[in-house]
C-alpha cells in the first residue's frame, strides 16, 4: 500500500525548503504519495483559519505529516499553531537529534551525536494558572508533571535507545530544588529504567548537564527530560553542531507524528532562495525511520554528509554561495534512487 504523507508547506522560507526537500525525496523514488494541506498565515489568508479542520483531518487520516515552519501572527489572540498541533494529536515526544557534520561553522564538527527526547505536553508549558498581580508585583504559573506523562516519555527514550542500538540514556532533572515536579519525573524515570537493564542509565542535574554538554558533549547519547529543560537543552545542542539549519524535530504521539525543522520561518531571508534545507531534509529522514524505511533514511543522511564534505553548493549559513535548490540538487545527485 502506498504511504501518503500530509505535506504542509508553511510560511516564510517554508515553501522553499519544502520544494528542496521534496526534490530530494523524489530523486530517491520512495513511492510515497503527498497530500498538501494548509496551515499558518497561508491558511489564514486562504481559508480564514490558521489551522483548518481539513488539515487536521488529513493528518488524522495519514498519521504522518512533513511540516515546514508556520508563523503565528503576533497579537490578535492567536495561540501557537505548533502548540495547537501538539495538543490536538497528543504528540508527547519531541525528538531532536544533534549530530556533528563536516564543514559547518561550529565548535564541534565531529564527535557529537546526541538525541534530546523532550516531553512535549506538560511541565512548565501547560499555560495553566497564569496570573500576574494587577500592580505587576508578582506572577505565578503552574508546572504540572504527571506520573503517566513522565513514564511514557522515559519509556519512549529507552525504546528509542533499543531500536537505534544506542547504549545510554541520561535523565536530566532538577529534583534537588524542584522537589515535586522534577521529583515525580525522576522517580518515574528510575522505575522505568529498571525495565531496561541492557541500557545504561545515568542522572544529571540540568545545570551541570549544560556545562557538561559544552565541555564534553561526546559523553551523551540520549537525553530525556521535561518540557522546559528539553527546549533549552536541544537549542544548546543545535549550537554545538552548527546552528538551527541542521536540526530536525519529530513530534510523536500514539496516533500521529509530525516531522519538521526546529527553526522558524526566518522572515529575514524568505523568498531569497538561500535558506538551508538540511533541517527539513533531516526531518524527512526521521520520517523515513518512522514509516519503516530506515535504510533509505540512512542513505539520505549519508548524501547530506557527503555534500557537506564536498562543500558542494552549500548555503550562506554554512559559508557557501549555493542556493536552497542548488544545495538540494547536489544532495539529490548523491542519493541512490
Ligand atoms: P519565527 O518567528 O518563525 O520563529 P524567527 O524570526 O524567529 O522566525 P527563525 O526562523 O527562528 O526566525 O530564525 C532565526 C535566525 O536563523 C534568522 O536569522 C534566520 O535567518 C536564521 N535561519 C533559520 N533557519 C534557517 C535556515 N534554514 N537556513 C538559514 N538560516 C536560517
Ligand atoms: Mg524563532
Amino acid at each position: 500500500m502506498t504511504q501518503t504523507i500530509t505535506v504542509i508547506r508553511g510560511d516564510g522560507i517554508g515553501p522553499e525548503i519544502m520544494d528542496a526537500t521534496l526534490h530530494v525525496l523524489d530523486a530517491m523514488k520512495l513511492g510515497l504519495a503527498y497530500e498538501e494541506a494548509d496551515a499558518g498565515l497561508v491558511a489564514l489568508e486562504k481559508h480564514g483559519d490558521l489551522l483548518p479542520q481539513a488539515t487536521l483531518d488529513s493528518i488524522s487520516r495519514n498519521k504522518v505529516a512533513l511540516k515546514s515552519p508556520l508563523t503565528t501572527p503576533v497579537g490578535g489572540g492567536f495561540s501557537s499553531i505548533n502548540v495547537q498541533l501538539r495538543r490536538h494529536f497528543d504528540l508527547y515526544a519531541n525528538v531532536r537529534p544533534a549530530t556533528s557534520f563536516p564543514n559547518t561553522r561550529s565548535r564541534f564538527t565531529e564527535g557529537v551525536d546526541i538525541i534530546t527526547v523532550r516531553e512535549n505536553t506538560e511541565g512548565a508549558y501547560t499555560a495553566e494558572g497564569q496570573e500576574t498581580a494587577p500592580d505587576g508585583s508578582w506572577a505565578v504559573s503552574i508546572t504540572r508533571n504527571t506520573r503517566k506523562g513522565s513514564e511514557r516519555i522515559v519509556r519512549y527514550a529507552f525504546d528509542l535507545a533499543r531500536s537505534t542500538g544506542r547504549k545510554k540514556v541520561t535523565v536530566v532533572h532538577k529534583a534537588n530544588i524542584l522537589k515535586s515536579t522534577s521529583g515525580i519525573f525522576l522517580n518515574a524515570a528510575r522505575d522505568v529504567a529498571k525495565e531496561y537493564p541492557d541500557i545504561e542509565c545515568n542522572e544529571m542535574i540540568v545545570d551541570n548537564c549544560c556545562m557538561q554538554l559544552v565541555m564534553r558533549p561526546e559523553q551523551f547519547d540520549i537525553i530525556v527530560t521535561t518540557n522546559l529543560f528539553g527546549d533549552i537543552i536541544s537549542d544548546l545542542c543545535a549550537g554545538l553542531i552548527g546552528g538551527l539549519g541542521l536540526i530536525p524535530g519529530a513530534n510523536i504521539g500514539k496516533d500521529a507524528a509530525i516531522f519538521e525543522a526546529v527553526h522558524g520561518s526566518a522572515p529575514d531571508i524568505a523568498g531569497k532562495g538561500v535558506a538551508n534545507p538540511c533541517a527539513l531534509l533531516l526531518g524527512a529522514a526521521q520520517m523515513l525511520d518512522h514509516i519503516g524505511m530506515a535504510d533509505r533514511a540512512t542513505q539520505l543522511r549519508a548524501a547530506i554528509v557527503a555534500t557537506l564534505e564536498a562543500k558542494d553548493s552549500l548555503t550562506p549559513d554554512l559559508g557557501g554561495t549555493g542556493t536552497t535548490m542548488s544545495f538540494a540538487k547536489a544532495i539529490a545527485g548523491r542519493v541512490a534512487a
